[in-house]
């Protein structure tokens, strides 16, 4: 079969709009340390526990600064509205929880103010907890300037929550929760009991720090309520918090319960949206949204029955399908709890929406979601967008919806003529936000106050907010003699970011080099072939929690491993990563990696995670097993290995098993990956080893994204592609296999021109 091109502009958009992805994520090695001097020896808390024990209302006990290793303190007292119980720290910022330590606290008007928990994880499924026991709740408590920083259980897969409020009318305000990596919401509202439903808590001030994308469901940043218990009312406010970077999966704020009010909140980047999943009469008003055109940043989704979103401010916003700037979502007609309950007098008025690129109308429209919305009303919003036409995507029936006085720009195509009209707008920016000029629009969008969260004006001011730490080129670069042993010298003693430039000659490592801060090594001869690295044990490099790794204008040669089945290259840990990493590959050459059978070029371990896997310019020759298998997962729960793969102008060459296999299972829609840009490439008898048996060259399976363009395959097995989760989108266009063949799918569903 012989497709034709697409548009290259397509093509160089997503690939462009993939790079993207690969510069923005910058989660790899973290530091683990914050600016504050830590105070050195492990400190007692027998007197502390002594004065909760006898505390009064009124009564203030303070934990002397010092570090608490193993601690799980509770704090339970009988405060009053007029003299609550205060536990604070001695100096806010100079007490610090480590190790398996946790806080449980009970009764009322009990405050606690001014704690640290880092460098270790809760030995119980929560953190900061607003109960002692299932009937031991808080009630009018408050947890302020308190701060969790990576406090990750080191296995990822583990679930627990940073903080949970249970109880009635707590307050949680003013603190910092950066760096979550394991599985389970930052931060969750409890109702599994009666004393913890109306609850009216309220949640306000907070920094939400980077979350990093976990590669399945579980990484929401705040969570109300859950399906179970979504019929009960909540009634939390949630206000003035800064989300910075929440991109753990589709919902930085999944709301499960009635009536909650979010507002003035901020979300910074964040590759996900204020979700109300479950529950109604739910107030989202004068929240601002700022996705700066990074990928996958999201807005505000719509399911359920009288949800009214008004006055927000969305700008720059790329993200599509249930990261749209403003989705309104199809539900299930007859909906179990935990499926899809059809939009019923949904409001979205007087927003304001510029250069957002999606606004998705009854999404997720399918065989089981075919209840459209109904009783509906958009109305009076701009719709503004300097580049693009297409913003409007109708999935399904919208005629429940009523569409009036919304203000769209002259490129914007209409999702009908009624309720629509075209205005060309001036806007000046005050506060950081676009507001409209011209007369003809007073009125529509956003109108009133600018003032939300702000960096200033959440969590604290003395704990450092730059969690997101080292990447590639920010550090020194050194000279590297042709030596071996200084080689794995040079990368035991380099910093993160450093760039070790190796003189031409040929290395020969002689044992494994661990990487846990992101490296580059970089060849320095007029071509790759003029270094040569060789290695003598069955990997060369594992990239271990903390890692990254980027290769550039070199030769990697296998011809000295060991006679070993299972050889690699480059593996991830063996044991469970909470840091993702990347994997650069740049103008090098990888061959003769064929000793033993099933010697890869990278093997991925279950429980690791990568932003981006990038080869540009490669070539990759006599390898026994695959170049990119990233397909480690078996339990089919949406649990995946990488994000966003880019293959560009890479030639295979007698690959003995898959050169790439990207595998992504289960039905969950939580997460955006994976995502492939594979161009311009070349597959020369891949999949032919006959010591191995695979099906396919190339295996996509549960892929989101991809782009597959202008490759060439020869005397090599099929492409395979299992297209399935949500509506993978799958461009394929100028690849041309010879033996003449089909490319193998289990749907006609992805595009091509023959
Ligand atoms: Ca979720």
């Amino acid at each position: 079969m012989t497709i034709n091109t697409l548009p290259s502009c397509v093509v160089f958009g997503v690939l462009a709009a993939t790079c993207a992805v690969v510069v923005a994520c910058s989660t790899a090695g973290v530091q683990r340390t914050d600016s504050t001097t830590a105070v050195a020896h492990s400190g007692d808390l027998t007197a502390v526990r002594t004065q909760i024990r006898d505390a009064e209302p009124g009564s203030t006990v303070t934990i002397p600064a010092g570090t608490y290793i193993d601690e799980e303190l509770t704090f339970i007292g009988e405060g009053t509205a007029e003299a609550p119980i205060t536990l604070q720290a001695e100096t806010e910022g100079r007490v610090f929880f480590e190790g398996e330590s946790n806080l449980r606290m009970s009764g009322s008007n009990l405050i606690v103010r001014g704690l640290v928990f880092r460098n270790g994880s809760t030995p119980t499924g929560e953190v900061i907890s607003f109960r002692t026991g299932p009937d031991a709740n808080c009630e009018d408590c408050r947890v302020t300037a308190c701060v969790i920083d990576n406090f990750n259980k080191a296995e990822r897969q583990e679930s627990d929550l940073w903080v949970a409020l249970y109880g009635k009318r707590n307050r949680f305000d003013h603190n910092h929760l950066s760096g979550k990596r394991n599985r389970g919401v930052t931060m969750a509202v409890r109702m599994d009991t009666e004393q913890s439903r109306e609850n009216e808590h309220r949640i306000d001030h907070n920094y939400f720090g980077p979350r990093p994308i976990l590669g399945s469901n579980g990484g929401e940043s705040l969570r109300i309520g859950t399906s179970h218990y979504s019929m009960f009312r909540s009634g939390t406010l949630v206000e003035y918090n800064y989300f910075d970077r929440c991109n753990g999966e589709v919902e930085v704020i999944s709301s499960k319960s009635d009536g909650n009010t979010f507002t003035r909140n901020t979300f910074y980047e964040c590759q996900g949206t204020l979700t109300m999943r479950h529950g109604n009469e739910t107030i989202v008003e004068d929240n601002f949204f700022f996705g700066n055109g990074k990928a996958n940043t999201g807005g505000i989704r719509i399911i359920n029955k009288d949800q009214t979103v008004r006055n927000n401010y969305a700008e720059g916003l790329t993200g599509s399908r249930f990261r749209g700037a403003l989705t309104v979502m199809n539900g299930v007609p007859n909906s179990p709890a935990n499926r899809y309950v059809q939009v019923v007098k949904g409001i979205a008025e007087h927003n304001t929406f510029i250069d957002c690129d999606n606004i998705q109308l009854a999404a997720g429209s399918d065989v089981e979601r075919s209840a459209t919305p109904v009783d509906s009303r958009i109305a009076n919003n701009i719709f503004y967008h300097t580049k693009r036409d297409s913003v409007f995507t109708v999935y399904d029936d919208i005629s429940g919806i009523t569409f009036e006085g919304n203000v769209l720009s002259p490129n914007v195509r209409a999702p009908q003529d009624e309720g629509f009209r075209k205005e060309q707008l001036d806007f000046v920016r005050e506060a950081g936000v676009l507001v409209s000029s011209t007369a003809a629009t007073a009125g529509y969008g956003r109108t009133g106050t600018t003032e939300r969260a702000t960096l200033d004006n959440t969590g604290v001011s003395w704990y450092a907010r730059s969690s997101e730490a080292a990447e590639f080129h920010t550090g020194t670069t050194t000279a590297v003699p042709a030596d071996g042993d200084a080689l794995f010298a040079a990368i035991r003693e380099a910093s993160p970011g450093d760039v070790l430039e190796l003189a031409p000659g040929t290395y020969t490592i002689r044992k494994t080099v661990l990487l846990r801060e992101p490296i580059t090594i970089r060849g320095n001869g007029a071509s790759r072939e003029d270094v040569k690295l060789l290695f003598e044990r069955p990997t060369l490099f594992s990239i271990e929690n903390g890692g990254s790794l980027s290769l550039k204008h070199l030769t990697v040669d296998g011809a000295a491993a060991p006679d070993n089945t299972g050889n690699a290259v480059i593996r991830t840990s063996r044991y469970s990563m909470t840091d993702n990493y990347k994997l650069l590959l740049e103008d090098c050459a990888f061959r003769d990696l064929d000793v033993n059978h099933s010697f890869d070029v990278l093997r991925v371990y279950a429980s690791t995670f990568a932003d981006s896997i990038s080869a540009v310019d490669c070539h990759f020759e006599d390898v026994s097993g695959s170049v990119f298998a990233a397909a480690q997962e078996t339990e089919d729960r949406g649990v995946y290995n990488v994000e966003n793969v880019v293959v560009q102008g890479c030639t295979f060459d007698n690959i003995g098993k898959t050169a790439i296999d990207l595998y992504r299972g289960g039905s969950d829609e939580s997460t955006a990956g994976p995502i492939l840009a594979l161009t311009d490439s070349e597959f020369n008898s891949v999949g032919n080893d006959k010591r191995n048996s695979v099906d396919a060259s190339m295996r996509i399976h549960g892929v989101q994204y991809a782009v597959i363009s202008g490759n060439e395959w020869r005397d090599s097995k099929p492409l395979r592609m299992h297209l399935s989760v949500g509506e993978p989108v799958i461009k394929l266009s100028g690849n041309e296999l010879s033996p003449e063949r089909d490319i193998v799918s289990n749907s006609d569903d992805y595009e091509y021109n023959d």
